[in-house]
């Protein structure tokens, strides 16, 4: 065979040519002399790979993925290095020297590549819709038959704040795009659906009440053929506080906490621990505040009976002893509360003990 470029004779050829023409043909590479980089201006993430992602790179670095991604080396070529230099930059484009490194043949070659990056800095689709302030659900904070306390609401306040630290990490639309402070309560507008049901849950660990979801189609993706759902999701606060007291079938008890799944209570007879869930909040009746709770003097004591001041009337009350009430004595100062014309008295122990009027 005979190389049709030098004319050499009996030589193997390589694509038609000999290997000695073949290697000063070779251009190592093919690099486009062209590329474009799609940033977000408004966060890290990247276009890449047909997909906005987050690759933690540098711009720099992300330029140099580019280039070596589209880099396509020649047939025959074995280990191949680029380096790149910057070598001029006009606005958002970026001109760069690539020296690529490798083996063709067997024989070491280097080859020179000058290209332009064009830097472009757009949205995400992310970032866009926290622009235009799109929303996924709705979280209606509540009170029962009452306004939300400003507490009540600064403690909503930083339980979303903390939960969207978190969940934004994991998930870009974890966010609050607006809080609405009105009558009824406060309406918070949030990116993501998942998350806002994650904080609203959160919301109700802490703070009690009653979780009701109501999705309204707002529309529909056509291309997907799916209805595009926005959700509400209602949290509705009990109107009792911790430290109330409450009827629950015959019995009286005071809220020691106010659980997600449960409300804890001291039942004001037997003196123990209790729970209801928050299916019975309709059952239950609040039946004296914790402002209701006064503090008085015991008068006086036998072996079968108490006599303290009634806190409001000032005039002295008897009351059965019970054993629970041994260690009161003669001028102790006691929480009381009246609940249907009875005493309680709630002893600074926090355990609560019943005197029957006499
Ligand atoms: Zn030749
Ligand atoms: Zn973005």
């Amino acid at each position: 065979m005979f190389c049709p470029q030098c004319g050499r004779e009996n030589e193997e050829l390589f694509k038609g040519l000999c290997r000695s023409c073949f290697l000063t043909q070779s251009h190592l590479i093919t690099l486009p002399p062209e590329l474009e980089v799609e940033l977000c201006a408004h966060c890290t993430s990247t276009h890449f790979g047909g997909k906005w992602q987050e690759l933690n790179l540098s711009e720099d670095d992300i330029i140099a993925k580019t280039v070596y991604e589209e880099c396509i080396p020649d047939m025959y070529a074995e280990d191949v290095t680029l380096t790149l230099e910057i070598i001029n930059q006009k606005g958002s484009v970026q001109e760069l020297m690539v020296m690529a490194k490798g083996k063709v043949l067997g024989q070491s070659l280097e080859r020179e590549r000058r290209i332009s990056v064009n830097i472009k800095r757009t949205v995400c689709p992310e970032c866009s819709k926290f622009i235009s302030g799109y929303y996924e659900a709705v979280i209606q904070l509540r009170a029962d038959q009452r306004p939300l306390k400003p507490d009540e609401i600064q403690k909503a306040d930083d339980i979303i704040s903390r939960r969207l630290e978190k969940l934004v990490r994991k998930n870009r639309m974890a966010y609050l795009t607006q809080k609405a402070e009105l009558k009824e309560g406060v309406d918070y507008y949030l990116g993501s659906y998942k998350a806002a049901r994650k904080i609203s849950s959160g919301l109700k660990d802490q703070m009690g009440g009653i979780i009701k979801e109501s999705p309204r189609i707002i529309g529909r993706d056509k291309s997907r053929g799916k209805d595009l759902f926005r959700i509400w999701i209602s949290l509705r606060l009990p109107i009792f506080e911790k430290e109330d007291f409450l009827a629950y079938g015959d019995h009286l008890g005071q809220i020691v906490d106010l659980k997600g799944n449960k409300i804890i209570l001291r039942d004001l007879d037997t003196m123990e621990i209790t729970s209801q869930s928050w299916k019975e909040y309709s059952n239950l009746e609040r039946v004296a505040k914790r402002e209701d709770i006064h503090t008085t003097t015991i008068t006086s004591k036998t072996p079968t009976s108490i006599q303290v001041l009634h806190p409001e009337k000032y005039q002295p009350h008897d009351l059965d002893i019970r054993p629970e009430l041994s260690f009161v004595n003669i001028g102790d100062q006691v929480k009381v509360v009246e609940i249907r014309k009875k005493l309680y008295i709630l002893p600074s122990n926090e355990k609560k003990m019943e005197i029957t009027n006499k």
